[in-house]
């Protein structure tokens, strides 16, 4: 028997914001990252909170891959602030951190809730829908993927202006980030019939607008189009976990300190291959996870008269896609150094073995395998 669950209430649109105003909120603490404070974001917030007359303390620390001390900082400033709610704004960084902040400081306190709201400003983690608080351990390299239905926030507000201000490279970071999720998602081994609608609808959405939406950041359609991806490839990928791409990303990013989403997509052509086994030409038989990559090829109309092809067509369409918004394909084009690279794959390879979102790749890596690809995306 199998189930899917969707705890999040989700509002999204032009001015969802505004929800916040049929929420009963007591006293609320938002956790968010010095530029949401430095650029005036957060009054888009506060000013509702302010006319809504709820007292409210700001913990705007957060850092990217936000690091356990972090973390440990934040708890102080909750249990200090003692909330009913808790509003997370800003990208995957702060609301992972407002999740891990209020995990640990409810158990602290011994409280049984507190509300958690979660209003991305990025276009990529899906963290609004998802159990995972992805926390960084700066001292030893590794990031650790947190993951307990109680990190489900209660609500998730997806408004398109907050995205407006995205700079290109984020964009194009955050919005791989979303295919990633969506392809994993996919051909997870805990894929199934709605994992794979609301993973396909996330495909589309990103190949339909991603490119509009860093070409001109201003176009709230194409903005909105790849907000609502990126909340439902995390509503499939929280059903389904993740693969090796996420694993591999995890301990890539964490000693390398690459962006999540760029780190992802440098992986992703190579994974596709490395799951789909296809050569150039046709052959007799397809694993399983090379019939489905084909079937997205198919849904997009790329060149695909048999899988081999049709596998093949979607990975040139992603390199495509990174290409067009001046993305690096490899760790080389990344500024890696291959000494540093040959310094510290084996432990890599290892972190990523050991990932728990690599359990559900369609395809069982071996050391030397992941070491392989290592290699490949240098
Ligand atoms: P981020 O939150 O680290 O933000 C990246 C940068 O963009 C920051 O400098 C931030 O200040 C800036 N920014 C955010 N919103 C902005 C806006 N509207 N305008 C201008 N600048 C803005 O990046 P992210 O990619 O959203 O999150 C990455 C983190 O999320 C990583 O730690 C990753 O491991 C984690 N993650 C979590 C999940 C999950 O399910 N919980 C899934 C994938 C990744």
């Amino acid at each position: 028997m199998l189930d899917f669950t969707i705890h999040t209430k989700v509002f999204f649109g032009e001015n969802a914001l505004d929800a916040l105003r049929t929420i009963n909120i007591k006293k609320a603490f938002v956790v968010t990252d010095p530029f949401m404070v430095q650029s005036g974001a957060i009054n888009n917030l506060t000013d509702i909170l302010d006319d809504l007359q709820v007292p409210y303390s700001i913990f705007h620390d957060i850092v990217p891959d936000p690091p356990i001390e972090n973390v440990g900082d934040g708890v102080i400033a909750f249990l200090k602030a003692d909330p009913d709610t808790v509003i997370a704004l800003g990208g995957g960084s702060a609301i992972d951190a407002a999740k891990a902040i209020s995990e640990f400081a409810l158990k602290i306190s011994g409280k049984s809730n507190a509300h958690c709201i979660a209003i991305p400003t990025t276009s990529g983690t899906g963290s609004e829908v998802t159990s995972f608080a992805v926390i960084s351990d700066k001292q030893n390299n590794v990031k650790h993927p947190l993951v307990s239905d109680s990190l489900l926030p209660d609500i998730a507000i997806l408004d398109p202006k907050l995205v407006i201000t995205v700079p290109k490279i984020v964009t194009a970071d955050t919005g791989m980030d979303v295919l990633t999720h969506a392809m994993e998602a996919y051909v997870s081994t805990k894929s199934n019939d709605f994992s794979d609608a609301l993973a396909e609808k996330a495909i589309r959405l990103v190949c339909e607008n991603l490119l509009c939406a860093y070409s001109d950041g201003t176009n709230l359609f194409a903005r909105e189009k790849i907000h609502n991806a990126s909340c439902i490839a995390g509503m499939a990928f929280n059903n389904t976990s993740l693969g090796l791409n996420h694993g591999l990303a995890h301990s890539l990013g964490a000693q390398f300190k690459i962006a999540h989403g760029r780190i992802n997509a440098i992986l992703l052509p190579h994974i596709i291959k490395f799951n789909a086994q296809v050569k150039d030409h046709d052959s007799e038989t397809y694993n399983d996870a090379a019939i489905k990559y084909a079937n997205i090829s198919k849904m997009l109309n790329f060149p695909a008269s048999n899988i081999s092809e049709a596998v093949n067509s979607l990975v040139t369409a992603i390199i495509k896609l990174q290409k067009d918004m001046n993305m690096p394909t490899s760790l080389c084009e990344q500024g890696i150094n291959k000494e540093d690279l040959n310094l510290f794959k084996k432990e890599i390879a290892k972190n990523a073995l050991l990932d728990a979102t690599t359990k559900t790749n369609p395809r069982t890596p071996t050391i030397n395998e992941v070491l392989q690809i290592i290699e490949d995306i240098y």
